[in-house]
């Protein structure tokens, strides 16, 4: 769906940046509202981080039956999953025939990057540019630009040197990658790495993994899902919903009211190896009510999990090397494996531990560390992304008074609810920092920032109001608040991208809200409720 027009000028009354799962389903909101919407999409069609992600062994790390739309009963009843754990194709398709079914393409540029939006402050309008040449105007813009959509390349000398073909996992080539006979190196041991490590052991002649921080993994135990369970979930689906959106992280898993301390170690032990043998990526960290709380506690669950690593890598060198220990379970983000630890037993495979041989530079014949140099055929580069302020700093985005976004976070994101950020009237962002977002499912979290940003566009219409901006004191108070939660909790002790630690020079600031989808949902109806408290309407 390669773009073919010529530049476009125009004017309409939503511009929504981005066709992933948050556009489509902005896209259609405001279609049902009868309101006109031009989309913008850098990719050639819908799908977001599932177009670009494909990767092997990309695969969702929510529960397919939780990982889907739940604003049409008809939709969720008519879509069936084929696996516990849906695959990136499969979550393309879905997302496909969710653009099909709502007729959703119809209003999105594909392959058009947006470059500059800048607010008017005469006709009080957003004015839109793009890589295309295009020109719209529209009186509010919506940032649906996805959390982790921004690749960042590694700080690695001489990396342009290296002579063999290099692929990242952001964004791998739509034909596939063939690595068979091949000797390849992976970087990055992140969900990303973790993921497609075991299918490119499987397939190239060699595999070294050059690992910076280990990574705490839980096995997916995925596969098919049984037909009775899916019938059972479907007769109950519309309640279903509606504990995802009070629950927690927008998915219903039991979480203890007990203490880790509480309990004795044997039942502990027991309560640990039934979450790791159903696969539940976060019960670990809901497993006890201190696990993010208390150091000792969360000591607990991390011992546990180095226990497993130990128990299944048969080299205890390897096995040490890739035990983490610098940081509590669930300060980096959990990763869902399907054999990760495991192929560490192959003999095609070997890790290099960068904590103890650092990479000096890159090559053209491969990699070269403080201790060898290792010649590969083809580089592999997991190593993440610009999280969260990246995709929406990249663009020139300039605000009231000419300020530019750049310049208003340049210590670190500032948002009230994580929706809107003070002097840029009119734009809201879906799951930006200051909301729960990627701690979350997203799905869930991107529903009720779809349904808050357009309750509040339809608010306004009905009260002729023409500018939406919140106040600073209302945003500095949110983004104190945010610190707060964050700051009474393990979240923030690791070198994560939640802080930006991952991104040198990226200001360290915890972004997402972590109270929960459930209390931050009650906290947006208030503000709502309460006539848009915390507002300024012009
Ligand atoms: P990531 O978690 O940030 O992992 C990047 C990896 O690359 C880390 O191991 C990092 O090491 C390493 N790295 C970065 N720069 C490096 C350098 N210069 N030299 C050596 N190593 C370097 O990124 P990701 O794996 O793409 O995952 C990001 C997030 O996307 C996940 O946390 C998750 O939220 C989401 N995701 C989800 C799934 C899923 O299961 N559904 C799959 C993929 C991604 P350090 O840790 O030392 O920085």
């Amino acid at each position: 769906m390669t773009r073919t027009s010529l530049a476009e000028t125009g004017s309409t009354d939503v511009i929504v940046i981005g066709a992933g799962f948050a556009g489509l389903y902005m896209h259609h909101r405001l279609r049902e509202m009868g309101l006109n919407a031009v989309g913008i999409e850098a990719a050639d069609d819908v799908g977001g981080t599932w177009w670009w992600n494909r990767y092997p062994g990309a695969r969702c790390d929510i529960r397919s039956l939780d990982y889907s739309y739940s604003f049409d009963p008809e939709l969720e009843q008519d879509w069936d999953w084929s696996e516990k754990y849906a695959t990136q194709p499969e979550i393309l398709s879905y997302a496909n025939h969710v653009a099909e079914r709502f007729d959703l393409r119809r209003d999105v540029r594909f392959s058009t990057r947006m470059t500059s939006a800048r607010w008017n402050e005469t006709t009080n309008e957003w004015v839109v540019e793009t890589d295309q040449g295009d020109r719209w105007t529209a009186q509010f813009l919506v940032m649906a630009v996805g959390a982790l959509s921004a690749a960042k390349q590694p700080e690695l000398a001489d990396i342009d040197s290296f002579a063999g073909p290099t692929y990242y996992t952001a964004s791998w080539p739509h034909e596939g990658v063939d690595f068979t006979g091949q000797r390849v190196a992976a970087i990055g041991t992140g969900s990303s790495g973790i993921q497609s490590i075991p299918l490119i052991a499987k397939q190239a002649d060699q595999l070294t993994v050059f690992q910076r921080t280990p990574n705490f993994a839980v096995p997916a135990q995925n596969g098919p899902l049984d037909p009775e369970v899916v019938a059972t979930l479907k007769r109950r689906y519309r309640e279903h919903r509606a504990e995802q959106r009070v629950s927690y992280g927008g998915v219903v898993n039991p979480s203890s009211e007990q203490s880790a301390h509480e309990v004795p170690a044997d039942e502990r032990t027991q309560r640990f190896d039934a979450i790791w043998e159903e696969g539940m990526l976060f019960g670990f960290l809901g497993s006890f009510n201190d696990v993010m709380i208390d150091p000792s506690a969360n000591a607990i669950v991390a011992d546990y999990l180095r226990d497993r690593i130990r128990s299944i890598v048969s080299d205890p060198a390897t096995a040490e090397a890739l035990c983490p220990t610098t940081y509590p379970v669930g300060a980096k983000r959990l990763c869902l494996d399907t054999d990760y630890f495991e192929t560490f037993n192959r003999s095609n495979v070997s890790l290099v531990d960068l904590q103890s041989t650092p990479i000096t530079r890159l090559v053209p014949s491969g990699i070269q560390t403080t201790e060898s140099l290792y010649e590969f055929d083809t580089i592999v580069f997991a190593t993440g992304f610009d999280a969260m302020t990246g995709p929406l700093l990249a663009p020139e985005i300039v605000g009231k008074d000419g300020e530019t976004l750049r310049d208003a976070w340049s210590a670190g994101p500032r948002t009230y609810l994580g929706l809107t950020t003070h002097g840029f009237p009119n734009m809201f962002m879906i799951t930006a920092p200051g909301s729960p977002s990627v701690m979350t499912n997203m799905l869930v979290s991107i529903e009720q920032h779809v349904e808050w940003s357009t309750e509040a566009i339809a608010w306004m219409a009905e009260r002729g109001v023409q500018q939406i901006d919140p106040d600073l004191e209302a945003q500095d108070a949110w983004v104190d608040h945010v610190n707060e939660v964050a700051n009474f909790t393990l979240f923030p002790k690791g070198n994560s991208w939640y802080l930006g630690a991952n991104v040198p020079g990226k200001p360290r600031v915890f972004m997402p809200y972590i109270a929960g989808v459930g209390p931050y949902r009650e906290i947006c109806d208030g503000v709502a409720n309460d006539n848009y408290r915390g507002f300024t309407f012009a």
